[in-house]
């Protein structure tokens, strides 16, 4: 099939329009202060070409606080430096439990159901920083060179905030740890993920960082990082399981794998062709943005660019 040429900014432009109605619907994330604080009306939308031309709407450029979002790219890395040696520790199913649940993991022996929900992410980062010895810096180090802003940062506000509300998190590790699917210390590991967490970046970085994901694993500077396989297997289970316990109805609706954060991010992928990020705070009961799913709705059905 001839792919079709997309006036990218046109549409970007149309779907800001269709989405106004809804900014400000849902509300921020309301754990910790640095979110609470963000007004739920912000929406900004990008997309980047396969070579690396940038467009956007509204708040594309604004920083925001990427959270789960860094999860996508942990796994990337775990991949690309030790193959599949991580599907031993982690699964691929939908959790259909929320995000930090601990219930599913005393039946399954401690492997957490899929490396999105909060458990299996710690099994990502404690495979990362056993193989790096510094998980968080490896993460925001490849951000930055895929995104080209060197200036990406952690947010120490957010990473203190996140320690301090911890307790979940910390049982899930100490559970695994229990199952031995822990290698390293927990209270390090633990800091490590709430770094990770805590790194702040925009529409216009995202889509730039995740487009390995629609170049079946190529960099930004052409090298490999994945291979086809590799790169086809993360978008298959952003697909099934980057949207929180609400990936059907994000399947349904969207159809292109997706990862979403509770800082109101959204990172789509369209493989062969673009990469998609939208922000807007307001987030609906499972934690995903009100105004960025319907944005990449809109897009899907405008462009006819979806995966089905
Ligand atoms: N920092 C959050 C936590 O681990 C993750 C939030 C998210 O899902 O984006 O509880």
């Amino acid at each position: 099939q001839q792919a079709v040429a997309v006036d990218y900014q046109a549409v970007l432009e149309q779907i800001a329009h269709d989405v106004s109605p809804l900014l400000g619907s849902g509300r921020p994330a309301e754990y910790i202060p640095a979110l609470a604080g963000v007004d739920p009306a912000r929406f900004g939308m990008a997309v980047a070409d396969l070579q690396g031309n940038v467009y956007g709407v509204g708040d594309w450029r604004h920083p925001f606080s990427a959270q789960s979002i860094t999860k996508v790219f942990t796994l990337a890395l775990v991949l690309a430096a030790d193959g599949d040696a991580l599907w031993r520790r982690v699964g691929r199913e939908p959790s259909g439990n929320p995000f930090n649940s601990l219930v599913q993991l005393e039946y399954e022996n401690g492997i957490p159901r899929n490396p999105f929900i909060n458990a299996g992410a710690l099994v990502v980062t404690d495979a990362l920083q056993t193989l790096t010895g510094d998980a968080s810096s490896e993460l925001l180090e490849f951000l930055r060179e895929e995104s080209g802003n060197k200036e990406l940062a952690f947010d120490p506000e957010v990473a203190a905030s996140e320690a301090g509300h911890g307790d979940r998190n910390a049982a899930l590790a100490h559970f695994m740890a229990s199952y031995g699917n822990i290698a390293g210390p927990v209270p390090a590991l633990l800091d490590h993920y709430f770094w990770q967490c805590s790194i702040t970046t925009s529409c216009a970085d995202l889509t730039l960082a995740a487009r390995f994901l629609a170049r079946h694993g190529l960099r930004a500077d052409g090298s490999r990082l994945l291979s086809r396989s590799q790169a086809k297997q993360i978008n298959a289970v952003m697909l099934t399981c980057g949207t929180y316990d609400a990936a059907g109805e994000f399947a349904h609706r969207v159809g292109l794998p997706g990862k979403s954060g509770v800082g109101g991010g959204i990172v789509a992928v369209v493989p062969g062709r673009c990469t998609l990020c939208v922000w807007s705070p307001g987030l609906d009961a499972h934690g995903n943005s009100v105004a960025g799913v319907a944005a990449l709705d809109r897009f899907t059905t405008l462009t006819g660019l979806s995966v089905f």
